[in-house]
Parts: structure tokens; C-alpha cells; sequence
């Protein structure tokens, strides 16, 4: 079964369009199960209905030609049930409801699965036969197996007609909403520009070309220094090669010499495409083709076929380097977004970021915010290929897409983008106005950095300090470990900036979903692995060299506070402050007389929370990094978009940790801050104020936010809502009970919008 399983599934990803995927499985499964029918229905919104879009065994003139409507008939049920049904004679059902035009009445037995992709009800893959039989458990798990594996493509390849414009049964499709998760709140329209990473085949865009016989030109000359390559390369290693891998060497190199693939380029190249999007089409195809071949052998050989089509790719990428252009309104969008991406971007033509992976807690999410830019992450059906140069609506409130946006919608989000902008403009207002509530209870608003940008905004917003520099930014935007004197400069600036206020320098803390390319860390659960100070801690001599450049740097300034991450244990601290101390020795030996820092904990794990109290008698201060404290308490990786969902800071489990650390901590008189996003989270942070936390460190666009919100509220009231929330026990209470306490206080709409983890 397994074998026969794996076989479908290739064979349906071989499928260039919906309707041959879906040919595809009718007919398999009816091969496989043996059975006199099989059909597929999927739900098209545009008829709100189910649209016979395949079959084998029923009349072919019914297909994509008569559908049922939402509750109508067995497969309204299943669908709506989310659940199979096993009928042995289905006339005799009471949902039982006769579409003529299929000729079903001679099929009695019935057995309808529901094909579900996220939760949503897709459609339904039905088997029908003459006999009056119940199917068999093994065929009914069979057909449930298969329909949950199938979901992913089905929805990949509507999607796909969707971007294009059309819904599954032909239709005319407009204001296609793509679902994510909202990484930066505000919402941007513009066009859409896709970068993608070098020699890889499946991330290569559609775009056209004007001049096509130039284009040709220069295919054919890439594609003749490949085959020059080869030849060269069989001439140095043939004699190496076994008979076999020579053959096969052989039969790739005439591959390339034959004009068969070069003319499938060229002849789609004539359509109009450009020369990588021509080729990464071809060899899509073929490697599907491939894939779907039954012997190992053969199938294994897909392989040796991508590694072929990519060496020419590499060849039009690294002759013709891409540079996009960036219009105006431009927003990129990515297979999966990083900072440098983002940096090689005019930020005036910047609009917005789409990322097919990571969610709203992924680090480029947390970048995104810093820079203010409506973001949504993890728009995983999002047709990659066919979204470049599109005009797109991005909605960072909702954590949407949309594509083929109406005349009616461009107006609705035009508006948005100008009551948006109007209302961040307004909040400058409050620049000058201390942070405090309505009853004068004063709060400190501190910001989170990275980037030299944040440092520009931000010195104008007048903030208290820094409660979280990421010193890992640099280290990332750079191609080797900078050096002591590089780390000085940056330092020295952030340090320069904000004197005299404080700034809060987190040692390196990389591992995760933060790597750097020239230090891969590769492990199976990166998350609970190699992070952090755990890194550092192993490699004192980068541990030692960073705490240099920070001492230096903060020459005569004596503002820097110096913060370890992912913290588990005592003994990692007391490691770290050794290491520092040394630092500091030796500095002094080299006549620097430099005040020797405050030293603070993240507390980031489950662990740290119940060893708060023991930390803080280690430290000066303590600062909570709410955004992996969630990840690691409620087992939700911060990164992966299928759990999203259940990754919130209003977690009861999340919040009476808070609120415990923040008493432990008291109990031994040291201060204690958050630099976890909730903190720009205004919902969130009147929370956080009212548990007792002395300083809220947050991304610098959150910043005037969140003052708004303090200043329209009691602290009095904020005390109540905690008491109240605390005593909850689900996450979406809380959160509702949040927004309504701001509804009451007269908080803008726009800032109770505002994302929530
Ligand atoms: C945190 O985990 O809350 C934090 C501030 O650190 P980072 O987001 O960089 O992991
Ligand atoms: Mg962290």
C-alpha cells in the first residue's frame, strides 16, 4: 500500500496544472482501489459551492459542468462534517441528492473523504461502485491517507490558478486573499518584486523579456560554455569514472548537446520569458518527470538532472547578474526574507515584505517591525513563481495577501494607507510627553536595536536607553567574524548615540534561526541546541574579543550594560562574568581605565524562570526575552507558520511566568526589564506595567504606541485588568478582555489591531 501511496502522490506533483492533477489521481485511485468510480469536488467560493472538477466511471460531459451547492447532497456532508462517510447504498441516505447529468443512479456503494488543507475543508474525493457493499476499513484508510497527503499539492496548484485570476472550476477570480501571519502591522499596496537565492531552480520567478531574439542569443552562449565545461571536466576526470558513471556522464553531456532541451528553452523563451525563468521551467518539468518514474534507479537520477539544469542556470545568473529594479511601491517578497535582502533595498521605495516561511516572531519579522514596514510572514501557499511584477495588497494588520485586488478593494486600502499614515504622523505629537498613565504612574519605554537605522530613528524619539542591542545584526550583514576594532566602531556609535543613557548590549546570540554564512551551525533541533551563550561560551575567544570591543567602546561614556542570552543555569553565568572580568583586566593592563559594566540575564527558558531569583543574585538586572520564553513554554517554534496559531504571550501559561519572575526578582531588589516584542504590543504592555516591570524595551516603531495607550489609562485599571486576566485560562479571553479595557479607555482602533504576540 505504501509503495502504490508514494507512487500517486509522484505522479500527481509530476502534474503541470490542477486539472492533470486532479486526471491524475481519478484515475490512479480507481486503478489502485479497483473501483468502478472515482471522482474529485473541490469548493469554489465564487459559486459557494462543490464542482465536479474530475472523474473516472462517471458521464465525462457532467465534469466541471454540474456542482453541488455548500450543504447540498453526500459530499455537502462529508465536506461539511470534515469527515468520511462509508455508505453502502447511497440512494437510501437522506442527504442523498441525484445529479442526472452524471449518470451516478446505477452506483450504490459510496465512500467520501474530505480533502483538507490548514483546517479548510478543499474538497471531496469520492469512490462510488454498482455492488451494495460497505468499502472496507482498508479502503477507507487508504483514501483518507491519500486525500491527506494530496491536500498540500491541490491547494498549491489552486492556488496557483488563483494568482493567475482563476478559480478552480474557470471562474473569474478577483481579491484572492493569500493567508500568513502578520509579521509588521499596516497595510501597503504595490508591486511585487521577488528575490531569490542563487542556482536554485525551484525559486526562479516568470518574468518576461522585451528583445527575444537577444534573449536566445544569450541562452545559447551559456549554454555552450556549459557543455564546454563538461567536456572539459570528462576529459579530467573520465579515466576516474567507473563504466557506468561514465555512461551516464555520457548521456547528460549529449543531453545538453542535443537541441531537445535547449529547443524546449528557446521555444518558451519565444513566448516571451525570460532565459532562467524559461529554463527552471523546462527543468521543472523534466525533474518531475523523473520523480515519477517507478524504478529507484532511475528516479534517483532526477537528482543528477537538477544538478545538470542548474550549472546552466548558474551560468545566466553569474553572466547577466539579476538586479532588480526597485519601483517606488515596491514590496519584496521571498522565498524566505533576510536582513540582507531587506538591506539591499532603498528604504524609501520599500513598502512592505512577504516571506513564504517564518512567522511573526522569526528575526526578520522583529527587523521588519524596527523599521516600521507592514510585513505578513509565512504565506506558504503563496505561487512564488507567478507573483513578480504583480500588484499586490499587503495587510500587516490581518496577516494577508491579495492578489488581483478590485478597483473597490485599491480604494478601501488606499484610505487605510492614509488614515495609517495620518495616525503615526499625529503620534509624533506625543514625542515630548512623559510616558505615565492617567493617575501619574510613571513606566520607562527603552528600545530594542541592530540596525544603524533604528539608532537614527529612534535618538529622535527621545527613549529612556537601550534594553536590547542585537549585536548579532552586524555580525550577520558581514562575510567573516569582524574584527575587534569593527565591533568598536559599531559599538562606539550605538554607545555615542544614545550617551547617557544606557545601552544594553547583548553578547552574540546566534544559533537558531540565526546564522551566520560563514559559521553554519547544522542540527537536527536547532532551537534546543547550539544558541546563545552556549556558542560563546565554548569559543572564549570570541566571547572575549566581543566584551573587548564593548569595553572600548564605551571609553569614558560609561553607559553600556552588558546582557547574556539563553541563560539555563547558574554556572553559565558565573562562566561569563569570569570571562568578562578578564576582558576588562586586560584592557587595564593596556592603561584603558574603563568602569567595569553592569552585567544583566535574559531570562528565556523555562528553566531561568524558576531560577530567577537564584540569577538575579548573580547580576545587576534581569530582562525577560518573552518571545523564546513563549517559544520554549508552550513548545511553539517561533519560526514555523503551521503552529502560528498557537504561539501567543496572552497565554495564561506565558503570563503567570511573567508575573512570577517579576516578584522573584523584586524579592531580591534588583531591577527587571522585557525586551520580548510583547512589550510593543500596547495590549500587552499595559499588561507588563502593571505586573511591576520597570522597563519596557520594545522595537522604536512600537514606541510612541504604546505610550498613547499608558497615557490613556489608570494604573488603577491596569492593576484590575491584570487581576482579571490572570485568573483566565484561555489565551483568546485574555486577549478579548484586553481590548476591551483599551475600547473603554477611548484607544484608537488602529493601535487595538495591533498584532498580538
Ligand atoms: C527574546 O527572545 O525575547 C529576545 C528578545 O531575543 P531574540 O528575539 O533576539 O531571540
Ligand atoms: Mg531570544
Amino acid at each position: 500500500m505504501l509503495a502504490e501511496l508514494r507512487i500517486i502522490v509522484q505522479r500527481v506533483n509530476s502534474a503541470s496544472n490542477l486539472l492533470s492533477a486532479l486526471d491524475i489521481i481519478v484515475s490512479c485511485v480507481r486503478e489502485t482501489l479497483k473501483t468502478q468510480v472515482c471522482s474529485v469536488y473541490l469548493y469554489d467560493s465564487d459559486i459557494d459551492g462543490y464542482m465536479l472538477m474530475a472523474s473516472q466511471g462517471l458521464k465525462e460531459q457532467a465534469v466541471r459542468q454540474v456542482s453541488l451547492q455548500a450543504d447540498e447532497g453526500l459530499v455537502g456532508l462529508v465536506a461539511k462534517n470534515a469527515e468520511p462517510l462509508n455508505l453502502k447504498d447511497a440512494a437510501t441516505h437522506p442527504s442523498y441528492f441525484y445529479l442526472k447529468e452524471t449518470g451516478e443512479e446505477i452506483f450504490n456503494a459510496f465512500l467520501g473523504v474530505p480533502i483538507i488543507h490548514h483546517r479548510k475543508v478543499l474538497g471531496v474525493l469520492v469512490v462510488q461502485n454498482e455492488e451494495v457493499r460497505r468499502f472496507d476499513e482498508g479502503e477507507e484508510a487508504f483514501l483518507v491517507t491519500l486525500s491527506a497527503q494530496l491536500a498540500g499539492v491541490i491547494a498549491h496548484a489552486e492556488a496557483t490558478g488563483a494568482m493567475a485570476g482563476l478559480s478552480p472550476s474557470g471562474q473569474k477570480l478577483t481579491d484572492t486573499v493569500f493567508q500568513g501571519i502578520s509579521g509588521s502591522p499596516g497595510v501597503a499596496i504595490g508591486d511585487a518584486v521577488v528575490v531569490f537565492p542563487q542556482a536554485d531552480l525551484s525559486q526562479v520567478p516568470e518574468r518576461q523579456v522585451n528583445d527575444i531574439e537577444m534573449e536566445i542569443e544569450f541562452f545559447q552562449e551559456c549554454l555552450k560554455s556549459v557543455q564546454q565545461d563538461m567536456t572539459a571536466l570528462e576529459s579530467k576526470i573520465g579515466n576516474q569514472l567507473a563504466e557506468e558513471e561514465l555512461q551516464l556522464f555520457n548521456v547528460y553531456a549529449r543531453m545538453l548537446d542535443d537541441d531537445v532541451l535547449g529547443n524546449e528553452v528557446i521555444e518558451r523563451i519565444r513566448l516571451g520569458s525570460w532565459a532562467q525563468g524559461a529554463l527552471a521551467f523546462v527543468a521543472r518539468k523534466h525533474i518531475r518527470a523523473f520523480e515519477a518514474i517507478e524504478d529507484d534507479y532511475l528516479r534517483d537520477r532526477s537528482a543528477d538532472i537538477k544538478d545538470l539544469f542548474s550549472r546552466v542556470l548558474l551560468y545566466l545568473q553569474k553572466k547577466k547578474p539579476f538586479i532588480p529594479k526597485y519601483a517606488n511601491d515596491s514590496i519584496l517578497v521571498s522565498n524566505e526574507l533576510t536582513p540582507s535582502m531587506i538591506a539591499d533595498v532603498p528604504l524609501s521605495n520599500l513598502k512592505g515584505l512577504v516571506s513564504i516561511k517564518g512567522a511573526g516572531n522569526s528575526h526578520v519579522a522583529i527587523l521588519a517591525r524596527t523599521m516600521g514596514i507592514p510585513t505578513v510572514m509565512g504565506v506558504t501557499d503563496l505561487p512564488l513563481h507567478l507573483v513578480d511584477g504583480k500588484k499586490i495588497v499587503l495587510d500587516g494588520n490581518k496577516g494577508n495577501v491579495i492578489s488581483n485586488p478590485t478597483e473597490l478593494l485599491l480604494k478601501d486600502y488606499t484610505e487605510a494607507i492614509i488614515e495609517q499614515d495620518q495616525f503615526i504622523a499625529g503620534l509624533e505629537d506625543l514625542k515630548d510627553f512623559p510616558c505615565e498613565t492617567k493617575d501619574k504612574h510613571k513606566v520607562h519605554l527603552w528600545i530594542n536595536t541592530g540596525l544603524m537605522s533604528d539608532t537614527i530613528y529612534s535618538v529622535d524619539r527621545c527613549v529612556g536607553g537601550v534594553g536590547l542591542f542585537r549585536t548579532e545584526v552586524p555580525f550577520i550583514l558581514s562575510e567573516r567574524f569582524p574584527s575587534e576594532k569593527e565591533q568598536t566602531l559599531i559599538y562606539r556609535q550605538q554607545l555615542e548615540s544614545f550617551a547617557p543613557n544606557f545601552v544594553t548590549m547583548r553578547t552574540l546570540d546566534v544559533g537558531g534561526d540565526k546564522d551566520l554564512p560563514y559559521f553554519p551551525i547544522k542540527e537536527a533541533n536547532p532551537f534546543l541546541g547550539w544558541r546563545g551563550i552556549r556558542v560563546t561560551l565554548d569559543h572564549p575567544e570570541i566571547f572575549i574579543l566581543q566584551i573587548r570591543a564593548m569595553l572600548r567602546a564605551s571609553y569614558k561614556l560609561e553607559n553600556l550594560q552588558i546582557m547574556l542570552p539563553m541563560i539555563s543555569n547558574v554556572r553559565e553565568v558565573n562562566a561569563a562574568i569570569e570571562l568578562i572580568k578578564r576582558a576588562h583586566r586586560e584592557l587595564r593592563q593596556e592603561g584603558l581605565s574603563i568602569k567595569f559594566p553592569p552585567i544583566g540575564v535574559m531570562i528565556e527558558l523555562p528553566a531561568a524562570v524558576y531560577q530567577a531569583r537564584a540569577l538575579a543574585n548573580l547580576v545587576d538586572f534581569i530582562s525577560v526575552g518573552s518571545n523564546d520564553l513563549t517559544q520554549y513554554l508552550l513548545a511553539v517554534d517561533r519560526n514555523n507558520p503551521r503552529v502560528a496559531a498557537l504561539y501567543s504571550a496572552f497565554h495564561p501559561a506565558v503570563l503567570g511566568s511573567l508575573n512570577y519572575i517579576v516578584k522573584e526578582v523584586k524579592l531580591v531588589g534588583k531591577p527587571i526589564s522585557i525586551c520580548g516584542e510583547m512589550a510593543g504590543d500596547p495590549g500587552a504592555a499595559v499588561l507588563l506595567m502593571a505586573m511591576g516591570f520597570d522597563i519596557l524595551s520594545m522595537n522604536s516603531a512600537a514606541l510612541l504606541k504604546v505610550k498613547s495607550v499608558i497615557r490613556s489609562i489608570t494604573y488603577l485599571s491596569a492593576r484590575d485588568l491584570l487581576d482579571s486576566v490572570l485568573k483566565k485560562d484561555d489565551m483568546h479571553a485574555v486577549r478579548k478582555e484586553v481590548d476591551l479595557m483599551l475600547y473603554n479607555s477611548g484607544v484608537d482602533r488602529v493601535l487595538r489591531s495591533s498584532r498580538t504576540n
